[in-house]
């Protein structure tokens, strides 16, 4: 696919007005809908009519968004969720229940480590947590009887690692279960990871989708290329008989959609985390400039990386598209067009001066959030992963002078006038 045809999708996919309708996807801000008779009230009910009855199980504006971000993922179906910690979780328990296994990899998101960790820990969930950089044949012996799912993240949040893709979906091909992704860094624009045998992809939208921060949202799409019925022992869920639903079998009615709709049947009746319409109209616009953002953010944090890889305040800097980079090999494969704009560094001196120099910065904000139009930084060792402990935090790829520095589309020269700035106050 060429970036034009992104392009096109980012702006136009989704939502398709008949004679006479809005032109801009409008907001339908209702909880219900109106039927003229209870039999096809019933009947959709049933799952034997399709049509919007009530906005936890479905919204027009939800579902026109949803779609815009299947098209850019090249999936088949696709639903939002009210932040993208709801976004893995809803991935993960769709198909994993108390007594099951998920291999993940060790450089992910606090949030998401806490979740697979912890809290499906509680829910009788066991998990294994792998280097992203892990050979195929060591990767082959962590699974287990009642592995179920393999999980990583396309390019990690703060530690910038590049997953393998090919080889994490190979393994998990081989033991008959799928491939979990997390593309929130990348986005569409830079990384499809079903095109690499990913077969479920997540997102926050929450960070560049959205891309200016003004609200929290996440999506689970489904490329569709997971045959559950082959390997039908071990999904029970989406392959027997749903009592809850009149005993439909996902796969046999749904086909493709089988993944998608259990969900939206099961997890968004039962737990209800639905994006309101409002939210996903600002998503939705928001994707109609990620095409021109993401370079911009890729482009910005290249400049900024490249000044400070030849400051002698800085001791360490990682972008994957630096030649020194650890990732950029992978980088080169995964994601030749650009990543992101984050960028992590260390400041000599440690802890202390991490605090000053953040404290000295002026355009960039100190905030809890990256990936969004505006410069922010953010010291995760005491913030967002506050909760790990030394190992941990090694195993996620995170040193106790790392900075993330989330590179805005400002205008680069400002951004590092700015650092040059606050570095020059340590
Ligand atoms: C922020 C983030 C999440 C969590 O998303 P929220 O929208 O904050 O719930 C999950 N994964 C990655 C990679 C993230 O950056």
């Amino acid at each position: 696919m060429t970036k034009k045809n992104l392009g096109t999708l980012c702006v136009q996919a989704g939502y398709e007005p008949k004679n006479g309708e809005p032109r801009v996807l409008p907001i339908i801000q209702s909880t219900t809908f109106k039927y003229d008779s209870s039999e096809q009230m019933g009947n959709l009910f049933d799952l034997k009519e399709a049509g919007y009855f009530y906005t936890r199980l479905s919204n027009p504006t939800n579902d026109a968004v949803a779609n815009k971000i299947v098209a850019l993922e090249g999936g088949v179906a696709g639903i939002l969720t009210s932040s993208g910690q709801a976004a893995n979780f809803y991935a993960l328990l769709n198909i994993l229940k108390a007594g099951d296994h998920v291999i993940s990899s060790s450089a992910i998101y606090g949030g998401t480590y806490n979740l697979i960790a912890h809290t499906m820990k509680d829910l009788g969930i066991e998990s294994t947590f792998v280097d992203p950089a892990i050979s195929l044949e060591d990767l082959n012996k962590e699974f287990k009887e009642n592995t179920k799912a393999v999980f990583g993240e396309t390019l990690s949040n703060p530690s910038l690692k590049v997953l393998d893709i090919e080889t994490f979906a190979k393994a998990a091909h081989d033991h008959g279960v799928p491939l979990i992704v997390d593309n929130t860094f990348p986005t569409p624009i830079f990384l499809r990871p079903i095109e690499w045998g990913a077969d479920i992809v997540t997102h926050s939208t929450t960070k560049y989708m959205n891309g200016f921060a003004n609200s929290v949202g996440g999506a689970v799409i489904d490329s569709g290329n997971f045959d559950w019925s082959k390997h039908k022992d071990k999904f029970p869920g989406l392959t027997e008989p749903d009592e809850t639903y009149h005993g439909v079998v996902y796969t046999e009615s749904f086909g493709k959609g089988a993944y998608i709709t259990k969900m939206t049947t099961t997890l968004m009746r039962d737990l209800g985390s639905i994006p309101s319409p409002q939210n996903s109209f600002y998503l939705g616009l928001g994707l109609e400039t990620l095409h021109l953002r993401m370079p911009r953010h890729y482009e910005n944090a290249l400049a900024v990386a490249k000044f400070l890889e030849n400051n002698d305040k800085i001791s360490w800097v990682s972008f994957s598209a630096l030649e020194k980079d650890s990732q950029h090999k992978l980088a080169q494969k995964y994601l030749p067009d650009g990543s992101c704009g984050v960028i992590s560094f260390g400041v000599n001196g440690g802890r202390d001066a991490a605090t000053k120099f953040m404290d000295s910065l002026k355009l960039a904000a100190v905030v809890t959030h990256v990936a969004d139009s505006r410069t922010c930084v953010l010291h995760p060792a005491s913030t967002t992963h506050r909760q790990m402990n030394e190992e941990e935090l090694r195993q996620a790829g995170i040193s106790s002078d790392l900075i993330r520095m989330s590179v805005g589309i400002e205008d680069a020269e400002d951004i590092i006038e700015d650092i040059k700035g606050a570095l020059e106050a340590i």
